[in-house]
């Protein structure tokens, strides 16, 4: 039996088909699984009961297994979720001034090993499947329709890395895109990767206008070799060369997120060669204050993250700074998992 959360519209569309069944029969189901939500395919009133019974054979619904969900202050929520082989991941829910955003994990663990990151430590145990990134939004869909709210946005950038597990990345947009369904606009999608260049490229003929985020956190090859492994195999000026043809074919903007750390990439010298590194490219920088994971690195003072980016304004560039959500509760990626995984053994 399959995840039916695992099909995009079109699969459902090839799948009634095969069964001598009307192409508005996909519309049907999306806007059952999607609109309303439902936990069974027995509420669906407007399709057949022999019909109702073949989708029930070849496919099933779940929910996800809330473990926990964490209540900030500020409205984050921050959901630890157990998958059916009993592996822990989490979604954050973010209260932002232009709506309702969530943010999903894409892999069990990451590999990318990026020294400042906690979910690093854990290495991938595997990648997950389209439709337990699609459970996610489901779930915090829901405890926002539980009080009347709507999801407005997703970012892709809870624990792992999207474009190592791209295939089920590309079906996951398509479902939660899809106007049948969550209809959530492409624009407010955003996916983000520590450079992977031969993907990047592949996304660049992705036909959805999802916004693209690039981790690239360090102004040259020394500096993020050292704290980004990624960068050994895929150094700046590729992913440069990538993001310069991703802008070419998209006509998007791309940002660039920057963590600043502590006397390690805050320093004006790194503003001034970052300015180098991203000028001419349609671009914002977005400036994030390090979590903190105990592994020693620390964040920079608040007046040294002014100055960088009067810098980088002062080089003319399109600059942020990221607004930090759920401080008091287990703020940093991965922190909830890593926690309850050290509680559990
Ligand atoms: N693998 C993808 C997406 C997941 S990480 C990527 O690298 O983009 C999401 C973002 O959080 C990345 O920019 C990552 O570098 C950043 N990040 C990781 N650990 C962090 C920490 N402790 N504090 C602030 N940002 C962190």
């Amino acid at each position: 039996m399959k995840l039916i959360y695992d099909y995009t519209f079109e699969d459902l569309s090839n799948y009634f088909a095969s069964q001598n069944e009307q192409a508005y029969r996909a519309t049907q189901l999306f806007e059952w699984l999607y609109k309303k939500q439902i936990t069974s395919f027995f509420e669906i009133n407007n399709i057949k009961k022999n019909l109702l019974e073949q989708i029930n054979n070849d496919f099933f619904l779940t929910r996800l297994e809330i473990v926990s969900k964490q209540q900030s202050s500020d409205g984050t929520v921050k959901f630890l979720f157990k998958l059916s082989d009993g592996a822990l991941i989490e979604s954050v829910l973010m209260r932002q001034s232009y709506g309702n955003s969530v943010c999903v994990t894409t892999q069990v663990g990451c590999n990318m090993g990026c020294a400042f990151c906690a979910s690093g430590l854990t290495k991938k145990v595997r990648n997950l499947s389209c439709g337990e990134i699609v459970l996610q939004v489901l779930e915090v869909s829901r405890h926002l329709q539980e009080r009347n709210e709507r999801l407005s946005h997703i970012v892709v950038m809870g624990i792992g890395e999207p474009f190592d597990n791209y295939d089920n990345l590309i079906k996951f947009l398509k479902i939660v895109n899809h106007p049948k369904g969550l209809d959530i606009g492409a624009r407010h999608i955003t996916v983000s990767t520590c450079g992977i260049v031969s993907k990047i490229i592949e996304f660049s003929d992705f036909p959805l206008q999802v916004n693209l985020a690039i981790s690239l956190h360090f102004p040259n090859d020394d500096l993020r070799s050292k704290y980004m492994k990624i960068n050994r195999a895929y150094p700046l000026a590729s992913v440069i060369d990538a993001v310069k043809y991703y802008v070419s074919k998209t006509n998007r903007k791309v940002t660039f997120e920057y963590i600043m750390l502590k006397d390690v990439n805050d320093q004006l010298e790194h503003a001034d060669e970052l300015a180098k590194l991203v000028k001419g490219i349609n671009s914002v920088i977005n400036l994030i204050p390090y979590n903190e994971t105990g592994l020693g690195l620390y964040r920079s003072n608040e007046e040294q993250v002014k100055k960088f980016y009067d810098r980088l304004k002062k080089h003319h560039l399109n600059v942020t700074i990221r607004k930090e959500l759920g401080h008091d509760i287990d703020a940093a990626c991965g922190q909830l998992r890593i926690k309850r995984m050290k509680e559990c053994r």
